[in-house]
């Protein structure tokens, strides 16, 4: 059956996708439906976050592979545009059982390349097959409009039709769900995808070809390149690059909408943020606390849409001991292991930078009342640990709260009243998303009219949309008209066409030409 072939199939792939000759293995590029060696002469390391050995090399593309890849979309663009959207459609129905028979597989490869728990893992492949779910109801959500008798014997009508070429960067926090956010909605719209994964874990989005491959799904639908910089400025000048969609951190995000806006592309950009949990004294304790902790510290910290920033609202600051004690029992280790809740973060470097962050807090004032620095886990003495870390007494003014900080560190704040903590909320640059925790309606309703974020839990840690909305992060976090995925990811990946016609049965019998406008 189909799903025995391919989880068959799957197991072979990272053999075929990288190249086992050479000492260290290298990823392919996935050009015209096949995997293809590169011939870059430069290639970045990729290491597992738990030991730091190499798990493979990425190429850095060089310009000729990156123009096949164009010419392979273009011409694939040409049928599968004009292809029936009941084909496209078929094309998800069987990506999303071939995804669902093989999710532990595609979390295998997370966990290696990436370091999040295998469970968490599943959960990145999930979010991102509730996607392609949504886009089989594409016969629905392309549907265009029309207005009959518009003027006498003439109607309008518009259909809604891909774009043409389109292309995704991606993040390398959620190395499936944020690709799954991108091509299928690309591509069942008509349109054909370019994807350039983290060149710090391309191997999911490789499975995802393959089993792209399984579902029937053309050569030069989808195409994926490999690269940093140069494979960015690439797909923000290339003239036949329509629209980019992009995820990942400000820098990257604000260059590349700019670019690519002044090349005249559509661009949606998702970028950094710093989410805040408000607490209020009436909340459930238990359940607030156990969210808050899961939030904080899930993914290492890696999430956009991470709680990394908790504002107790009045007597809820004396539940901070509690939370630290919830915090402390998080097992911390390799994200293979069976009962591990927080895996390592992706490098070195981070690793740094979030240590760096947390000492600049301590010298700005705060208080380390969990200190998980210097975390040691037997066996895995060269992995990125960090444990748990919370940092009390932190104000506005402090690096630690400006920045984000990416990592298993909550930092704690306090307000008097609801009303102060609103105020910080909307004063703070990044709108992705927040939460309240709260029993009381009233409380809950004033906080989500007032408050200036785009995604919003009420008794909800991690409030992020399913498919059948879409990721509306705001203000800092989101540079863009359209958002990713639902109503608003059709729209960004169509453009209008109306038409407007005029049926008559009998010819007019005067000569004389209108030239005026109609009055
Ligand atoms: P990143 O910006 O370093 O990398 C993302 C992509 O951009 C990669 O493909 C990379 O090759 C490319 N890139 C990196 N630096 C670049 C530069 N200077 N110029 C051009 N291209 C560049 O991001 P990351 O570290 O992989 O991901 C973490 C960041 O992503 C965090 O800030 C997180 O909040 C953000 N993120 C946001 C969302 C969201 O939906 N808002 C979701 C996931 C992650």
């Amino acid at each position: 059956s189909l799903f025995r072939i391919a989880t068959a199939e799957v197991r072979n792939i990272i053999k075929r996708s990288y190249n086992t000759t050479n000492v260290a293995p290298t990823v392919k590029m996935f050009i015209d439906g096949k995997f293809v060696d590169s011939t870059a002469t430069e290639w970045i390391d990729l290491h597992d976050p738990a030991t730091n050995e190499i798990v493979t090399r990425v190429p850095k593309c060089t310009q000729d592979e990156m123009n096949a890849a164009v010419e392979s979309s273009k011409r694939a663009f040409k049928t599968w545009s004009q292809t029936s959207i009941l084909t496209r459609q078929q094309v998800m129905f069987k990506l999303q059982q071939i995804i669902r028979a093989n999710m532990s597989e595609i979390a295998k490869n997370i966990t290696k390349e990436q370091g999040k728990t295998l469970v968490d893992a599943e959960g990145d492949v999930l979010r991102g097959l509730q996607v392609v779910e949504h886009m089989c109801s594409i016969t629905s959500l392309q549907l265009g409009e029309t207005l009959p008798n518009i003027a006498k014997d003439m109607d309008t009508y518009s259909y809604t039709l891909p774009l043409g070429v389109t292309a995704g960067i991606t993040p390398f926090n959620f190395p499936a769900m944020i690709p799954l956010w991108m091509f299928p909605v690309s591509i069942t719209c008509g349109n054909t995808s370019i994807i350039k994964p983290s060149e710090r874990d391309p191997g999911a989005t490789l499975l995802l070809c393959e089993m792209l491959n399984e579902a029937g799904c053309p050569p030069g639908v989808v195409n994926v390149i490999h690269g940093a910089h140069d494979a960015v400025n690439f797909i923000c000048d290339h003239p036949d690059i329509r629209a980019i969609s992009f995820v990942g951190s400000d820098q990257a995000g604000k260059y590349i909408y700019e670019r690519g806006c002044r090349n005249g592309k559509r661009v949606q950009s998702n970028m950094g943020a710093k989410n805040h949990g408000i607490i209020m004294s009436d909340a459930n304790k238990n359940a607030t606390l156990n969210q808050l902790a899961g939030a904080a510290f899930g993914a290492a910290g890696q999430r956009c849409m991470a709680l990394s920033t908790a504002v107790f609202v009045g007597e809820a600051r004396e539940w901070i001991p509690d939370l630290v004690e919830r915090a402390a029992a998080l097992k911390v280790g390799p994200g293979d292991k069976p009962g591990v809740d927080v895996g390592p973060v992706i490098s070195p470097q981070s690793k740094k930078r979030i240590l760096d962050l947390v000492q600049s807090g301590v010298e700005e004032g705060a208080k380390i009342v969990l200190d998980g620095r210097d975390i040691k886990i037997e066996g895995y003495d060269k992995g990125n640990f960090v444990g748990p870390t919370i940092l009390v007494d932190v104000k506005p003014s402090m690096k630690c709260y400006k920045e984000e900080i990416f990592g298993p560190v909550l930092v704690v704040l306090t307000a008097d009243t609801l009303d102060d903590a609103i105020e910080m909320i909307n004063k703070n640059p990044y709108g992705n998303g927040t939460a309240i925790f709260t029993t009381n309606g009233a409380t809950a309703r004033k906080f989500v009219n007032e408050v200036d974020a785009g995604q919003i839990g009420v008794n909800v840690p991690i409030p992020v949309p399913l498919p059948m909305f879409s990721f509306t992060g705001s203000r800092g976090s989101f540079w863009g008209s359209e958002h990713f995925y639902g109503k608003q990811g059709i729209k960004f990946y169509t453009q209008t066409k109306t038409v407007t016609q005029l049926w008559r049965e009998t010819d007019v019998t005067h000569t004389q030409a209108a030239v005026a406008m109609p009055t």
